[in-house]
């Protein structure tokens, strides 16, 4: 497959057979979703894509592993695995060093799936959108409201609550904030892997609408690669982060970054945001980045 990617890529201007033109097809159509976007959404800051940034025509190695409907229908495992590559790299897709509007690799979600203008790995908008389709024929809408975020917008987040803690103790005010909450460079939201749909209450999802949209996606969730990584801490003897039944993960992307970052993120790299000196005390990357559910 790989080979075939490659060899497709030199002769992509000439002619690769019928997987190539399917490929293909696959990203017109994102970029033409992307243009529709920029028609539709008045220009904001961040928010802008600009798909006139990429060459039309170019094919990227993520269009084309998500190009494939087989990764769709197989759901996780189908992806190749991905290559971090060097530090900078790392830097980038681990600790959300990067802005994703200029990033080829991220894409919008659109406006009829999301509840404002985000952004997530083009691999996670891909099968989403499948699973959304299907949820859609069984009479439940999935609309994403929280995407990939940012260094600088999880550093927000996190020193909005710091700073109006009334917790005097460094490490119970980090602790009490990590219920909900990651620190900056911890965050799977980072990662454009994760997505959290519909509400960020679990109690919304604990009866009528809510309950029914819940169950759909821990039934048919797994099918497309989504898994519930935050689940009832006292069932599952899971540590870290408190039950999240709104917090979906795209496994076949998200499983290879989270092994990535146990073997290269280090707690010298957590740095630059306030109370980042309690991460080590807290063994934040044991406890909180990998304790997560048995998702596979
Ligand atoms: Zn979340």
């Amino acid at each position: 497959m790989k080979q075939t990617i490659y060899t497709c890529l030199v002769a992509f201007l000439i002619s690769c057979g019928s997987e190539n033109k399917e490929l293909s097809e696959n990203n017109n159509a994102i970029e033409e979703e992307m243009t529709i976007e920029n028609v539709m959404e008045p220009a904001n800051g961040d928010e802008i894509i600009l798909s006139s940034e990429r060459p039309s025509g170019t094919i990227n190695e993520d269009v084309q592993m998500e190009g494939s409907d087989a990764t769709v229908q197989s759901g996780k495992g189908a992806i190749n695995p991905i290559n971090l590559g060097n530090v900078e790299d790392i830097d980038k897709y681990l600790i959300g060093n990067l802005e994703f509007h200029k990033d080829d690799k991220f894409a919008k979600i659109p406006s009829n799936l999301s509840s404002k203008s985000i952004y997530v790995r083009k691999e996670t908008l891909n099968a989403f959108q499948e699973m959304a389709k299907h949820a859609e024929k069984d009479g439940i809408k999935l609309t994403v409201i929280s995407g990939a975020r940012n260094f600088n917008h999880q550093k927000s987040i996190w020193e909005r609550k710091w700073n109006s803690s009334n917790i005097k103790d460094p490490v119970a005010r980090a602790k009490d904030i990590l219920r909900y909450s990651s620190m900056p460079m911890t965050s799977r939201h980072h990662w454009g892997t994760d997505i959290d749909i519909n509400s960020l209450q679990n109690s919304y999802f604990e009866s009528g609408k809510g309950l029914k949209e819940y169950q759909w996606l821990v039934e048919n969730g797994p099918k497309y690669g989504f898994c519930q990584v935050y689940t009832d801490k006292k069932e599952k003897n899971r540590k870290g982060y408190e039950m999240e039944k709104w917090h979906w993960s795209y496994m076949p992307l998200a499983s290879q970054l989270l092994s990535q970052y146990k073997k290269d993120l280090s707690y010298d790299q957590i740095a630059g945001f306030e109370g980042s000196e309690v991460a080590k005390e807290l063994d934040v990357i044991n406890v909180y980045v990998g304790g997560i559910a048995d998702c596979k």
